[in-house]
């Protein structure tokens, strides 16, 4: 994997090492930082027997399935970020006593060529109606549900929510 520092951003050195884009050390002033793995919520709604994805309107995977969500931002609980992506997404109030822990899985996120590595954390929250609304048209092309058994698995872009939905077939 190629760094994505080619200088050290403390004295411009290139006397550096950034082994898996993980560690970063420069070896003339001894600058170090952690690209560390940032953490993500997603939830899965579910209406009778089907699940509600977003269609990604940016990349990375622009066009294709995923779920609501997104980063957690500094000083929030996992809870509190998806409420927060559910209302900024889709303009839906709902609270932390209603999301379902289901599990956590890792996932790459490659945006403007850097690497993130995420933990996404996943949530279940029953809805007791079928009508959703796009509220975020930059970042959401459009919400789709599908019975569970006919999710199109070929259409999710990131591993993680792959997994996890096959994991949720399985039950
Ligand atoms: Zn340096």
């Amino acid at each position: 994997m190629e760094s994505i520092f080619k200088h050290c951003p403390n004295c411009t050195s290139t006397n550096i090492e950034f082994p898996n884009n993980v560690r970063f050390l420069c070896h003339d002033c001894g600058f170090t930082y952690f690209h560390n793995i940032a953490a993500a919520v997603a939830v899965v709604f579910r209406y009778q027997d089907k699940i509600l994805f977003t269609v990604r309107n940016m990349e990375p995977d622009k066009g294709k399935l995923d779920l609501p969500g997104g980063f957690i931002d500094p000083e929030e609980t996992a809870q509190e970020a998806a409420c927060r992506e559910v209302k900024e997404e889709m303009g839906m109030d709902i609270k932390p006593d209603q999301l379902r822990f289901i599990t956590t899985y890792p996932n790459n996120y490659l945006y403007k060529n850097v690497p993130y590595r995420t933990m996404d954390i996943f949530f279940e929250c029953e809805l007791q109606e079928e009508q959703v609304h796009i509220v975020a048209p930059d970042e959401i092309k459009a919400l789709q549900w599908y019975p569970l058994c006919e999710i199109p698995q070929e259409r999710i872009g990131f591993v993680s929510v792959r997994t996890v939905i096959r994991q949720l077939k399985q039950k």
